[in-house]
């Protein structure tokens, strides 16, 4: 511990995001950096508690609680107030293969269980993270390296998101032959397609990839397991096999007039919209625009705020989003005691950013779709909504029961669906005859991921259901150490 007092002298500082007025005129990043005394300062808050809660990574009330891949928090903060950047890094990368990427998505479960967080407002775990690892990148520290040694073996990992790069990463340190496949064009899931430019990167996830590519890991593009090969085959060609596919079928509004044009789901809109930017920066046209539209996105969650946020870009006319739930309290409440996830009203980059240009924030709660209304050619132009309330059916189980008398008629040209997703898609794990859980996830024993098929193997989203990029690679790396021990015997992966 760096700085025994440095809790009680500095505050919780962050630096000042892009101002949202400014940042939505183009895709670039909105976070910005500190100067490095106040990243010292910052370090310095760290009280190295006796049990550091905040790299505990348990699941409380179904909630992340800790950092999930158990990064070495206290250590890394003390560094960073020292001024050992590099140290500190060495230390990141233990048990974070990307911390670019957490550094910038994750929606640190950390902080809310830092001791600190008790009495004071938490540690900036977090920016600490970001910064540790971009000063390492303009350093020149973060370079690649290949295993020393090969030892034969061959592993097929099928989707490159946050759990199959984590995977092969790990896979390739431990000297096996890894090749990802991916039916995208491009390398990264949905840290590449999903998580829109302005949050991270896309450069930031390629410069990744190309590490990797230069430690040995073999990226194939543009192939759909299942349809342009046969899983079959990859049981054939490779000594095991690792499906981290994502959740990726959406959950849909089977509402009168879903049929109508301009009613898409969330990602259709996303993944075009990062393609067509990386591809010719907007001009091909290839995406679904948003420009001088009435948008509604219906759903509360991350999806739906990257949608906020894209439709911003696009300037469209009027935006509104719908919750289904009630607007969370404004401080935890005494069923969410600390060490939990702070269950709270948060307010993210999407929007800030609709407040600032329209005057209000833009979420809509306790609000259900009743139909969509199109007009003579075919597209919506009405959303019909009621108010509810949530009660128990007589099984016990809530339902939303819609309030009479509060029917609404909202103008809408473009709506964006985005809520959650019911699991993977069937192909692989039918070819494969992988057995699914209740939820209709890979069943595979956290922990062990190995399916009930020999050698087939299944981590991140794809097993648990849609979740965070952090638990993705606590899935990837956890599965890749079970791949060591299945093909070697034994394992020295973490
Ligand atoms: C819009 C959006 C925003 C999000 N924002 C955040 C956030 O800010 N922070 C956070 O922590 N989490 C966020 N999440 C959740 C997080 O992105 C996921 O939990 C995480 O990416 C899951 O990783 P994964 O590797 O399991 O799957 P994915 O990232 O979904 O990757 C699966 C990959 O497999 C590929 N694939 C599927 N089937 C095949 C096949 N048959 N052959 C070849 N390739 C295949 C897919 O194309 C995809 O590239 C967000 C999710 C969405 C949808
Ligand atoms: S990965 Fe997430 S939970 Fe872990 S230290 Fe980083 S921000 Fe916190």
């Amino acid at each position: 511990m760096g700085k025994p007092t440095g809790f009680m002298e500095y505050e919780r500082e962050l630096p000042a995001d892009r101002s949202p007025v400014e940042r939505v005129n183009d895709w670039g990043e909105f976070h910005q950096h500190f100067s490095e005394s106040k990243l010292q300062e910052q370090g310095g808050r760290c009280m190295d508690c006796g049990i550091p809660f905040c790299h505990t990574g348990t699941l409380i009330s179904g909630m992340a609680s800790g950092c999930p891949i158990n990064n070495l928090i206290p250590e890394w903060n003390d560094l960073v107030y020292r001024g050992l950047w590099r140290e500190a890094l060495e230390r990141l990368h233990k048990t974070n293969n990307f911390p670019e990427f957490t550094g910038r998505v994750c929606p640190a479960p950390c902080e809310g269980s830092c001791v600190l967080g008790i009495t004071n407002p938490p540690v900036t775990i977090k920016n600490l993270e970001c910064s540790i690892v971009d000063r390492g990148f303009a350093e020149g520290w973060v370079v690649p390296h290949p295993p020393e040694e090969r030892t034969g073996k061959k592993v097929a990992v099928v989707g490159s998101g946050p759990a199959g790069l984590s995977c092969a990463a790990q896979l390739n340190k431990a000297g096996h032959a890894v090749t990802v496949y991916e039916r995208a064009d491009r390398i990264g899931g949905l840290l590449m397609y999903g998580i829109p430019n302005m949050k991270l990167d896309k450069a930031i996830v390629q410069r990744r990839v190309d590490l990797m590519a230069q430690e040995g890991v073999t990226f194939v593009t543009n192939t759909a397991v299942g349809s342009d090969i046969p899983a079959a085959r990859l049981q054939e060609d490779f000594d095991a096999v690792v499906l981290c596919g994502g959740a990726t079928k959406p959950r849909d509004l089977p509402a009168e007039g879903r049929h109508l044009n301009g009613i898409h789901f969330a990602m259709e809109f996303l993944h075009a919209n990062t393609k067509s930017l990386l591809d010719s920066d907007h001009v091909d046209g290839a995406y679904i625009s948003a420009t001088d539209k009435n948008v509604i996105v219906i759903g509360g969650g991350d999806t739906g705020t990257d949608c906020v946020g894209t439709s911003l870009r696009h300037k469209c006319k009027t935006l509104t989003q719908f919750e289904i739930l009630p607007q969370p309290p404004l401080e935890r409440q005494p069923d969410n005691p600390w060490p939990e996830w702070p269950k709270i009203l948060r307010v993210d980059y999407g929007q800030e950013e609709a407040e600032a240009r329209f005057g209000a924030d833009p979420r809509i709660y306790l609000i259900q779709t009743e139909r969509f209304v199109g007009d003579a050619h075919g597209n919506v132009k009405e959303l019909h909504t009621v108010e509810i309330e949530w009660g128990k059916n007589e099984n016990g189980a809530f339902i939303p029961k819609p309030l009479s008398g509060t029917e609404k008629v909202w103008p809408a040209d473009l709506v964006l669906l985005a809520m959650g997703f019911l699991g993977p898609e069937d192909p692989v794990l039918e070819q494969l005859g992988v057995e699914r859980d209740p939820r209709s996830n890979a069943k595979a024993e956290y922990g062990r991921f190995q399916t009930n098929v020999g050698g087939v193997f299944a981590a991140g989203d794809i097993r648990r259901g849609q979740s965070l990029v952090v638990w993705a690679f606590n899935e990837g790396r956890g599965a890749a150490r079970e791949v060591d021990r299945y093909l070697m015997g034994s394992t020295e992966l973490p």
